[in-house]
């Protein structure tokens, strides 16, 4: 009797969107070879593990954390080549930066629009914060779809749009003059949306929108730290223009980013030439690894990122092969089923050489089974 009033209650203070929410699904994964979170698999140089080390026995633990994480920041700024010109926010991931855009311009009526499939936490946070969502599919191909995101942003007239460059999960880029005519079409006499783009994957890309920061007065650039190595620390970041990051600013929890984190971080932005060759390292195995689908008559998709989306061989289920691979050890994505246009894929990680070749003798023994 108990349990049911505890229930009632719950059904009476619980919004029903969020009681209809399922949880972000995170795959358990101990002891195996993990390819299904486009992590960097490399370990740092034992030299830098200890200094490292030594830094964080310095930490003061018992204070809060500065605020501003002022060595973070130059840290960012030294790396990425960010100018002054423009401001940085720091969330914990990018995650809460996208949590809290979604709650600067959560108001009645207001609508967040992504290009789907895409990165799932942009519908997510939508929900969470109690504002609308609009999801425009993408063409057969992956392109953008101009002119259905155009008439999207017509009717919905979104408060935010979301481009992921490269996207998650389809890992290639859009063309620039798609990005542009929907960048423009959110800027003018009687609608202004904010467009992010999306940098998560930016390290394994060709192309860097930072510069957009000067063309577009409606822009704003996010990126992380957890695909070159840094996911277990939450750091993600946002570049922009003053009059909207200080705004942004003023909702950010204090403390978002804890005193380890702006250590490690701090340290890790000095040794960033290790980061990027490390990147430099998945990108040539992210070759071997498309040759490699190809071969084992997957339709592998060209990838920006650290991952590769493929759609399973003629004949095969995309989930059997997850699941015999789990048997096999080794923990992918099963895309298929999240969306009309990812049926039959999988989006495989690119690892380390050794789990990458881990990875190509279980597909051989899985495919011919
Ligand atoms: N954006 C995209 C496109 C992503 O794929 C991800 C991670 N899967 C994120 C943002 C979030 O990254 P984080 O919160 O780790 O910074």
């Amino acid at each position: 009797a108990i349990n049911m009033s505890v229930n009632a209650l719950v059904e009476q203070l619980i919004r029903p969107e969020v009681r209809a929410l399922q949880a972000y699904p995170v795959g358990k994964a101990e002891g195996m070879i993990k390819l299904d979170a486009m992590e960097n698999p490399f370990r740092w140089p034992e030299e830098m593990i200890s200094e490292w080390q030594s830094l964080l026995a310095d930490c003061a633990l018992n204070r809060y954390p500065n605020p501003v994480a002022p060595e973070v920041v130059a840290g960012l700024r030294e790396a990425m080549q960010v100018p002054d010109k423009y401001e940085v926010l720091l969330g914990n991931g990018s995650d809460e930066i996208i949590q809290l855009l979604a709650m600067a311009v959560a108001q009645p009526g207001a609508c967040v629009l992504a290009p789907e499939p895409g990165f799932v936490m942009y519908k997510m946070i939508a929900t969470f914060v109690g504002i609308d969502y609009c999801g425009v599919p993408l063409n057969d191909d992956f392109s953008l779809n101009r002119d259905a995101m155009l008439a999207a942003i017509n009717e919905k007239k979104p408060a935010l749009i979301f481009l992921a460059q490269p996207n998650n999960p389809t890992g290639n880029l859009w063309a620039e003059d798609d990005l542009v005519a929907i960048i423009e079409a959110s800027n003018t006499a009687d609608y202004k949306g904010l467009v992010i783009l999306d940098e998560a994957y930016l390290p394994f890309s060709s192309r860097n929108h930072l510069s957009w920061l000067d063309r577009f007065d409606n822009v704003l650039v996010m990126r992380t730290l957890s695909k070159v190595g840094l996911a277990g620390l939450r750091l993600g970041m946002l570049f922009g223009r003053k009059e909207w990051l200080s705004e942004l600013d003023k909702i950010r929890m204090p403390y978002n980013i804890n005193v380890l984190t702006q250590a490690s971080a701090a340290f890790a932005l000095k040794h960033y030439d290790v980061l990027m060759q490390q990147c430099d390292v998945l990108k040539s195995e992210r070759r071997k690894m498309h040759g490699k689908l190809s071969e084992l008559g997957f339709s592998a998709f060209d990838s920006e990122a650290n991952f590769i989306l493929a759609r399973v061989p003629e004949g095969k289920v995309a989930r059997d092969i997850f699941e015999a691979l789990k048997q096999e050890n080794i923990l992918i994505k099963c895309t298929d089923g999240a969306h009309p246009l990812l049926a039959k894929t999988l989006r495989f990680t690119v690892g380390a050489p050794e789990e990458n070749i881990a990875l190509y003798a279980a597909l051989e023994k899985v495919l011919a089974a």
